[in-house]
C-alpha cells in the first residue's frame, strides 16, 4: 500500500493506478469504512483511501480537536483490506493560504443536518470536491449511514458535471442494530444498551408505515418513544429519498431519516420505506 502525504507524493502514485475505486474517510476506521473498501474491490476497481479530519465540517461547538484519530491502526486496516493507496493530506494542502473557494450545494442540503449543523455540508462538498480532483476515481463510495451527505455528494458531482459515479454502500450496523460509527466509542455502557433502540424504534416505525398508518402519528409514537430510552430526538422525519423534502405519505423513493442525541453523542440512522 503507497502512503501519499505530499501533492507530490500522490501525484507520482495516482499516475501509476487506473480505474480506481475512492473511499474519502475521517480514520478512527470500523468496519462500516472498510465496507466500502470492499465495495470498491468488488466492483473490479483498485481501492484507494483518504484519511482527513476535515476541520471545515465542524461547527466552533463540535468535536474536532477531540475526534478519535488511530493513524498506525487506520493505515493497518487499510492495507489488510487490500487498499493500494492511501492520501494523508495535511490542512494546509487542503485549505491553501488565501483560499476563497468553497462549494455549497442548496437543495439536499437545506433541512436537518443542514439545519442543525450549518455550514457542515458546505465543508463536505468543499472537501469532496477537492479530493476527488486530487485521486481521480471512476468511482467513489460513501456509506447510505450518512444519507443526507450521499444525496449532497451526487447533487454536487450531477451539477458539476465531474467525470465519477457516486456508490452508496449500505449501513454497517453491530449485532444489536446499531449503526456502526467512530463516534459510538464515547457511549457510556448505559448509553451503549440504550443506542440500538434507535434502530428498532425506526423498524418499527417504518412496517406501522408501510402497513398504511398515518405518517404523522406513526413519527409522533416514534419520537415519544425514543425519549423513553433517553434519547433527545434531534428529527425524525419521512422524507423523498433524494432531494430530502419531508413527505405526510410515504411515495417512493421515500427514507425515514433520524439524528437523536444521546449523552455525548449524536445517533443518525435511516431507513428505506416502500
Ligand atoms: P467518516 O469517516 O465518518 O467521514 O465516514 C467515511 C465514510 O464511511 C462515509 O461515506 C460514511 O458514510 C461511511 N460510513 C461510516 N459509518 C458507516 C457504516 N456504519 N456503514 C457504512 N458506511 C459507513
Amino acid at each position: 500500500m503507497i502512503i501519499a502525504r505530499t501533492l507530490a507524493e500522490l501525484e507520482t502514485a495516482r499516475t501509476r493506478l487506473d480505474q480506481t475505486g475512492f473511499t474519502p474517510t475521517m480514520g478512527a476506521l470500523h468496519e462500516g469504512h472498510l465496507a466500502l473498501i470492499a465495495a470498491a474491490k468488488q466492483a473490479g476497481l483498485t481501492p484507494t483511501a483518504s484519511i482527513f479530519v476535515n476541520p471545515t465540517q465542524f461547527g466552533p461547538n463540535e468535536d474536532f480537536s477531540r475526534y478519535p484519530r488511530d493513524e498506525a491502526g487506520d493505515l493497518a486496516k487499510l492495507e489488510q483490506a487490500g487498499c493500494a493507496l492511501v492520501w494523508l493530506p495535511s490542512a494546509e494542502t487542503m485549505y491553501p493560504d488565501q483560499a476563497a473557494t468553497s462549494v455549497r450545494v442548496a437543495g439536499p442540503s437545506r433541512l436537518w443536518e443542514g439545519t442543525i449543523r450549518p455550514g457542515h455540508f458546505d465543508g463536505v462538498a468543499t472537501v469532496v470536491a477537492k479530493l476527488l480532483g486530487q485521486m481521480r476515481p471512476a468511482c467513489a463510495f460513501f456509506g447510505e449511514k450518512d444519507w443526507q451527505q450521499v444525496q449532497v455528494v451526487r447533487r454536487m458531482v450531477a451539477d458539476l458535471l465531474l467525470p465519477v459515479r457516486i456508490v452508496p454502500v449500505p449501513t454497517v450496523r453491530e449485532a444489536d442494530g446499531l449503526a456502526k460509527s467512530s463516534r459510538n466509542r464515547y457511549l457510556s455502557s448505559q448509553e451503549r444498551a440504550a443506542a440500538p433502540n434507535l434502530f428498532a424504534v425506526m423498524r418499527e416505525t417504518v412496517r406501522r408505515i408501510e402497513t398504511g398508518d398515518a405518517v404523522e402519528a406513526c413519527l409522533a409514537a416514534a419520537r415519544a418513544a425514543l425519549i423513553g430510552h433517553g434519547m433527545v430526538p434531534d428529527y425524525l422525519a419521512l422524507v423523498h429519498a433524494e432531494n430530502l423534502e419531508p413527505l405526510d405519505a410515504p411515495s417512493p423513493p421515500s427514507r425515514l431519516i433520524a439524528a437523536a442525541r444521546l449523552g455525548p453523542v449524536r445517533l443518525l440512522d435511516n431507513l428505506a420505506v416502500g
